[in-house]
């Protein structure tokens, strides 16, 4: 495995908490962590990586702090705010790949656009209740937009409103993980898409083609204007 990767992490909740416990054990030079969140008492039964005691502190302090006890020869910066269109090429720049585990949809379109646009690998997943999944594009893979085509347009359930159940994100947060080690190995798990249902036991994996009226693929899309980002489902 590769000690020059330099791994952008783009919310550090539910999904991020397994994710940045692993990534702390892997040989990365560098985790930038991206975040605007205080920890709150609803959250630790599924962001493992806070106790009682950060309640009310900057995930991204805390998260740094268990970062650092875990490996500190490891690099780690931290950023206090959130992914947005104005920010996200120079967030990008220098890492070699971006994981996402934001709880809206316009953010995981942004990441994907943005990770498309600066060819570099995006790993990234969404949970709601008890289902969830986990996917990886690589630049010449498929992209979120050959998958959800786009942003709907309706209002969408986050998962701060709907409630995720802890061992979803636990399993999907460490799918993530496995996509990212998978790749630092050097595979191309590019378009490999995991789909978790706790209620049923199932996970499934699909490999999703890249879509010939793609607008990211295709092209089209060239930069991060932010009317591509103003949904509903924003904040
Ligand atoms: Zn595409």
């Amino acid at each position: 495995m590769s000690s020059r990767h330099r791994v952008l992490v783009v919310g550090a909740g539910g999904l991020g908490s397994p994710v940045l416990r692993l990534l702390a054990e892997s040989a990365v030079e560098h985790v930038t962590v991206v975040d605007d969140d205080v920890v709150e008492e609803s959250n630790l039964h599924r962001q493992t990586l806070y106790t009682e005691e950060d309640l009310g502190r900057p995930k991204i302090e805390c998260a740094k702090e268990r970062l650092l006890d875990a490996s500190p020869k490891l690099s780690v910066s931290v950023v206090e705010g959130r992914f947005v269109p104005s920010t996200a090429t120079k967030l990008l720049d220098g890492h070699t790949l971006v994981v996402e585990g934001a709880d809206n949809l316009a953010t995981k379109f942004l990441v994907a656009d943005a990770a498309h646009l600066a060819q570099i690998p995006a790993v990234q997943a969404g949970a709601v209740r008890w289902n969830g999944w986990a996917w990886c594009a690589l630049p010449d893979s498929a992209c979120l937009r050959c998958l959800f085509e786009d942003i709907p347009q309706d209002r969408v359930e986050t998962c701060a409103e709907a409630g995720v159940v802890g061992p979803v994100v636990g399993v999907l947060g460490g799918l993530q993980a496995a996509l990212i080690f998978r790749l630092l190995a050097g595979e191309r798990p590019g378009g490999e898409l995991w789909h978790y249902h706790a209620l049923e036991g199932v996970l499934r994996q699909t490999r999703v083609r890249r879509r010939s009226d793609c607008p990211l693929c295709t092209g089209e899309i060239q930069d991060l204007r932010m009317e591509r980002y103003t949904t509903p489902c924003v904040a």
